[in-house]
């Protein structure tokens, strides 16, 4: 059934201890649980408890000592009721539970020889009865006997406080974790893992021992995690005043993970994807990806930890201010534009989408089936956008007394999302009474921008108008509080800013820069004393996740993109042109013509390759055009043809790269990398750029096939072999991409993490053969489709970034998924109900909306369907 914030309450017992005793076994687990429970003042004060419980199966249950008889509780479908307990008392159960055959990933599962959990959200309740939900804390202590010979490495939560070698011949350890948590932090591993160890010693100078675990094999590749953990850690004194509270943190990789990695207590679980660092198996985005994710889990420590979510709605409480956190490192880490473009690109092209579909939802979600399906782009990465709205109308020193404010009101509770803004607010004096409305209205809001110039008053007027589409179940919306970051470019560079009715703030000697507060439906901001009409630098730093409309000519386009102070509106600018110029090829296209690309933005692409004062990374991402997907979604319902997107894209990158070829090969050549690899911010760069450059030559012809097969036989790390493989593969015919291809698994196929980006390549391929490669693939002896990376990198990829196939006409992209999540349904629900996002996108495609829609309607009539694909069928065909 549907679950509703508006219905929470109060648990009616809290868990003030936890004894947890694990017997791990091939065939049975047996699980013993201990809970010293409370009657909850603040609940609704009865003697009835129910637990969750989820395929356990129950052998024993005891109250205070004594054995329960059948007739004091009940066995319900996902829970064991308890009636008339005591205000104080000890329950204890054993339960049976079979982890070898969890194929679903949460609670204790198997990941090839190992044991390993993955609580969050609700996965505890596979593990023993409990008060699963994250607002019920608990101090646990965690016994676990085990054959050593298999499991010589045993780790729970807090800290090891003995081991001993029991009669039976198991080892015995015991954790205690002296921080309260809910049972979603609580984590088990044990198997034949080898560790890395290093220290990290805190600002109040706690030696922390820090560790990580990983099969014998991947010993080797955990030096940039480590390196990550330790700058994470110092990062997080400096910049927010957070020290870390144990003696040891422990890290493990595992190979079968749903998501990227778990923040468990003291005992970060890993998608080995997300950990292990190598040249050969870890592109640089790869590298990147470690750090942000190692800090991620890292930071949740405070944000997430020792101040939790009260409930689920609340899970943006955590993951949001986590991800801005992040966001955060990796801009002081490497380059803050560079890092705010990808950001920004991944909101535009996929947040925005969500907002726009059947499941669009608030950062602060009113109601849901499957708590599982809300670990959505909106409520990281959107909740993410709107505490960074929080810091831009704050400033960074009234939003650190609000942290600080917030971790020390709330250190070991459980609060809401309400909680962090007041916090806010009382620290800064600043009142966001509308400000809360990005927390509760879904949708993507719109603004359009127009303006007027009044030549002799010297006035300058932006009139600002605010909308937001409807979205399920929220038809009107309130106007929200935008802060519009914005400048206004002369002739000669950056014009000084003077709103009219404002007194000209004597402290800014150069206030070229300010932040429009649009909180109305429609406002009007005047600039006066000015020598000149200027073009407007709109939404700088993207400060604010909305859509913003303006009427910019293609010259006023070229000057932002060369001459603004705003890195991020300079890249905007590029990408607005592109957009442009694509549409406008499209529609030549279309009309059977000649595509002729305007000569402006040719010209614009040659200065850009020239200029000496641009980043390479920067460069590359001004460079590349805008996405298949991103084109698709500005295209907007009804309106999304992907053959055509797809053509007029090439057709554009084929005349740049004619057209720029010179430039271009100049660029690639003293671009090489000469020392051996390093994920370093330069190499990085120059091998980003590299890749660019060569795309565009291969769009225009031969030479940049040749280029690239040069490239990936002389390189010397995945990231060129891959950037290589992927242009031929993208440009050439069969002969050009197959034998590397070949080559590439012959070298590679020993290392999983390479094989899976080898899948993820193949599934992108634009030419006609790809959905029958992708189902040969499916056959081939590494694909899994128990393991989640294996099917993410095959089929998530091929129907998330190859939209010309998985629109086929023929309907055959949409089958293959369709039959996939089918499958998966019974095996991994979390991953079916994932897989199947772009099924859900049907109204986009109007040529192909009743083809989606049909496997959308046998996928509903499916048997057995689990919650999460339910959910996600049935609102995507309302
Ligand atoms: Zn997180």
């Amino acid at each position: 059934g549907t679950i509703h914030l508006k219905d929470y309450q109060p648990p009616g017992y809290l868990v003030n201890r936890t004894e947890l005793h694990f017997l791990l076994g091939e065939e049975d687990t047996i699980v013993t649980s201990k809970l010293h429970l409370l009657r909850n003042t603040e609940g609704s004060s009865s003697g009835e408890l129910e637990l969750d419980g989820q395929d356990l199966e129950l052998v024993e249950i005891r109250l205070d000592g004594e054995i329960l008889e059948a007739d004091r509780y009940e066995l319900r479908e996902a829970s064991l009721l308890l009636r008339d307990l005591p205000e104080q008392c000890l329950l204890s159960c054993v339960t049976r539970i079979q982890p070898q055959l969890n194929t679903s990933l949460e609670g204790l599962y198997r990941s090839q020889t190992m044991f390993c959990t993955q609580c969050e959200a609700e996965g505890f309740r596979k593990i023993t009865y409990y008060l699963d939900r994250p607002d019920v804390m608990s101090v646990f202590t965690v016994t676990i006997d085990a054959d050593a010979s298999r499991y010589p490495v045993l780790l729970s939560n807090g800290n090891l406080e003995e081991t001993t070698l029991l009669p039976s011949g198991d080892t015995r350890v015991v954790w205690h974790d002296p921080f309260p948590k809910p049972s979603y932090l609580f984590a088990l591993v044990a198997g034949q893992l080898e560790h890395v160890e290093d220290s990290f010693v805190t600002c109040s100078g706690r030696d922390v021992t820090l560790r990580i675990y990983v099969e014998e094999k991947d010993i080797d590749k955990c030096g940039h995690a480590m390196d990550s953990l330790q700058r994470s850690m110092r990062w997080d004194e400096e910049r927010f005043g957070r020290e870390y509270d144990l003696d040891i943190f422990n890290v493990v990789a595992v190979d079968d993970f749903n998501m990227g990695a778990m923040e468990n207590k003291s005992l970060n679980i890993f998608n080995t994807s997300c950990v292990l660092c190598d040249p050969d198996t870890t592109t640089d985005v790869g590298y990147q990806r470690v750090e942000a994710i190692v800090a991620h889990e890292y930071f949740h420590n405070w944000s997430g930890n020792r101040v939790t979510c009260r409930d689920w709605f609340q899970l943006s409480l955590k993951e949001g201010f986590t991800v801005f956190r992040d966001a955060e490192f990796s801009s002081d880490m490497g380059s803050r534009t560079v890092k705010r473009v990808e950001d920004v690109t991944l909101l535009r092209s996929a947040q925005f989408a969500e907002d726009a579909g059947p499941m669009a939802h608030p950062v602060r979600p009113e109601s849901y089936i499957e708590i599982n399906n809300f670990y959505t782009l909106t409520v990281y990465e959107k909740g993410a956008e709107v505490v960074r709205m929080i810091h831009t109308l704050l400033g960074p020193d009234a939003f650190r007394a609000g942290s600080d404010l917030y971790f020390e009101r709330h250190d070991g509770q459980a609060v809401t999302c309400e909680d962090f803004v007041l916090a806010m607010e009382e620290a800064s004096g600043k009142d966001l009474s509308q400000f809360r409305n990005w927390y509760s209205q879904a949708g993507t809001p719109r603004l359009a921008v127009s303006e007027s110039w009044d030549e002799d008053a010297g006035a300058y007027t932006l009139s600002v108008a605010q909308s937001c589409p409807p979205t399920p179940g929220q038809a009107e919306k309130k106007p929200f509080v935008i802060p519009l970051g914005i400048g206004l470019l002369g002739d000669a560079g950056n014009l000084r800013l003077q709103l009219e009715g404002e007194e000209p703030d004597p402290e800014l000697e150069d206030n070229t820069h300010t932040v429009l507060m649009v909180d109305q439906q429609q406002q009007d901001f005047v600039f006066t004393g000015l020598p000149e009409k200027p073009v407007p630098s709109l939404l700088r730093g993207f400060s604010a996740p909305v859509r913003l409309d303006f009427d910019y000519s293609r010259e006023d386009l070229c000057r932002l993109m060369s001459g603004d102070d705003d890195g991020f509106v300079r890249w905007d600018s590029a990408q607005t042109l592109a957009v442009g110029v694509i549409a406008e090829v499209q529609q030549q296209l279309a009309s059977g013509g000649e595509p002729v690309v305007d000569p402006l933005f040719l010209q614009a692409s040659i200065q850009l390759l020239q200029d000496p004062s641009l980043d390479p990374a920067m460069l590359a991402e001004m460079l590349t055009l805008p996405s298949e997907n991103y084109l698709a979604e500005l295209a907007g319902e009804g309106a999304a043809d992907v053959d055509a997107i797809h053509s007029a894209r090439r057709a554009v990158q084929a005349a740049v790269g004619g057209h720029c070829a010179q430039a271009l090969e100049q660029r690639y050549r003293e671009l090489r990398v000469e020392e051996a690899y390093a994920a370093s911010g330069a190499q990085i760069a120059a091998r980003s750029l590299r890749a660019t450059c060569l795309t565009y030559l291969a769009a225009a012809g031969e030479r940049g096939l040749e280029l690239a097969q040069e490239q990936f036989s002389a390189a010397d790390n995945i990231t060129e072999r891959l950037s290589a493989l992927r242009v031929l593969s993208h440009f050439g015919k069969r002969a050009d991409w197959e034998q590397p291809m070949e080559q590439f698994y012959k070298d590679w196929g020993h290392e999983t993490l390479a094989v899976n980006q080898w899948l993820a390549l193949q599934a992108t391929m634009p030419d006609d053969a790809a959905v029958a490669r992708v189902r040969h693939l499916m056959e081939h002896p590494d694909f899994d489709i128990r393991n989640p990376n294996k099917v993410r990198s095959l089929v998530g990829t091929f129907a998330g970034q190859n939209p010309v196939n998985f629109h086929r006409a023929d309907g055959t992209g949409y089958r293959l998924l369709r039959q996939i999540v089918a499958e998966l349904n019974a095996i991994n629900p979390q991953i079916a109900s994932r897989l199947l996002a772009p099924l859900t996108k049907w109204r986009y495609y109007s040529g192909r909306a009743d083809l989606m829609r049909a496997e959308l309607e046998q996928l509903a009539a499916l048997d057995g369907l689990s919650p999460d694909v339910f959910e996600v069928v049935s609102k995507s065909l309302k």
